[in-house]
């Protein structure tokens, strides 16, 4: 039997109650599977700050560096928006990407059809939507020097911030951007605006000569104007996109919304090759602590579900024991369960563990 660690970070607010379904689902997949979960939980964002001054214990990194994958919650609330900057709880999630080298970030966009009508598009436009946005999570213009603000000699100030990427960074999340295509519809977008950066050449003609050693998948170069146009105009056209830092930000956003509800994405920061037979990865659901219903039960579970789905896809090559998880939630959801966020009017509405018990139900029944 192979034992796979997990380490299991809730964090704050409804972080501690998605968290919690999302474990019982893996629970529920380990059983008969021929696989054991080992989860050690830790503490990291506010609570950490609280309990050990600081939202990234080193405890908390060292068990995360020695676990096959992070299920990750939220952090982050009221209580902690006072502190300076650097010793916010979203620190927390900040360093260990950058201890973890996570530097592709992948957030699927897939409209539920039994959710279509809580998107903002029209059902003939938005409806089959399943789209994956791989978005550079370390490099770019988030990070690239130099960066800051100077004084002009004539009063006023210059600000500064620089797109920058190497070969070996754009090959190695094209490589992610491809090997996550092939799993899917072999169809890849790679997003830059070509036409005017000249960091963005360099991007097209990295991913092109990467691509020839993924022959069975069609390639595509997208502007990112014209992909945020297409995005909202014919949503169904993408299947995987890759792209830069900056543009993945506002991409991913806006893909999101075609999906309704912040309570049903899940998400997957990918590092190096490690030891679960994928990549060593942090998986968390895209909402954060939601303090205006935390304690109350009643959060939705199912972004943190499908994110404990990613883990085992992308990180432990368990794809078939995520489609169980994936098949499982479109079941309950077809069955008409709802919580309060994906709900119509006057729709009946379960609370968190109790959307969480009919998905482990579901789980157990595929085994
Ligand atoms: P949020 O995602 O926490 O909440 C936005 C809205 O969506 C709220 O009305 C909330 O009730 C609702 N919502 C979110 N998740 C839900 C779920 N699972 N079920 C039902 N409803 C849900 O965003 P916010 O209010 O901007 O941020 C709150 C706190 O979370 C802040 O401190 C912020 O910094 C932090 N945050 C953390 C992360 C993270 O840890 N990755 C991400 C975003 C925000």
């Amino acid at each position: 039997m192979s034992t796979f660690k997990i380490a299991v970070l809730p964090g704050d607010g409804i972080g501690q109650e998605v968290t919690a379904e999302a474990v019982r689902v893996l629970r529920a997949v380990a059983k008969g599977s021929g696989t054991s979960f080992e989860f050690e939980s830790a503490l990291v964002g506010g609570g950490a700050i609280d309990a050990a001054g600081t939202p990234l214990p080193a405890e908390t990194l060292k068990l995360c560096k020695a676990s096959h994958a992070i299920l990750f919650g939220s952090v982050g609330g009221p209580k902690w928006d006072h502190l300076p900057q650097e010793q916010r709880a979203e620190r927390g999630l900040l360093a260990l990407r950058k201890e973890l080298d996570l530097y592709a970030n992948l957030r699927p966009a897939t409209c539920f059809s039994m959710l279509v009508d809580a998107s903002p598009l029209k059902r003939s436009v938005v409806e089959g939507t399943d789209i994956m946005v791989i978005r550079e999570l370390t490099g770019g213009l988030y990070f690239g020097e130099p960066r800051g603000r100077t004084p002009l000699a004539g009063g006023g100030e210059r600000g500064v911030n620089t797109m920058v990427y190497t070969t070996p960074e754009i090959e190695r999340v094209a490589r992610v951007g491809f090997e996550v295509a092939r799993k899917r519809r072999k169809r890849l977008a790679s997003v830059d605006k070509a036409n005017v950066l000249t960091v963005s050449q360099l991007w097209r003609e990295v991913v092109t000569r990467v691509g020839r050693d993924y022959p069975d998948v069609t390639l595509e170069h997208v502007l990112v104007d014209n992909c945020a146009m297409a995005l909202v105009h014919k949503p169904t056209h993408f299947d995987t996109i890759v792209t830069e830092n900056t543009f993945g930000d506002i991409l991913s956003d806006e893909a999101a919304i075609l999906a309704g509800s912040m309570g049903m994405l899940p998400s997957a920061s990918l590092g190096l090759a490690g030891a679960g037979g994928g990549n060593v990865g942090l998986y968390e659901p895209v909402h954060g602590t939601a303090p205006d219903i935390a304690g109350q039960g009643i959060a939705n579970p199912i972004a943190a579900v499908l994110s404990a789905a990613m883990l085992l896809r992308y990180s432990l090559n368990m794809g078939p024991h995520a489609d169980r998880i994936e098949a499982a939630v479109s079941r309950v959801l077809e069955q008409g369960h709802r919580t309060r966020d994906i709900a119509a009017k006057g729709e009946k509405v379960l609370g968190t563990t109790a959307m969480g018990d009919l998905i482990v139900r579901g789980v157990e029944e595929s085994a």
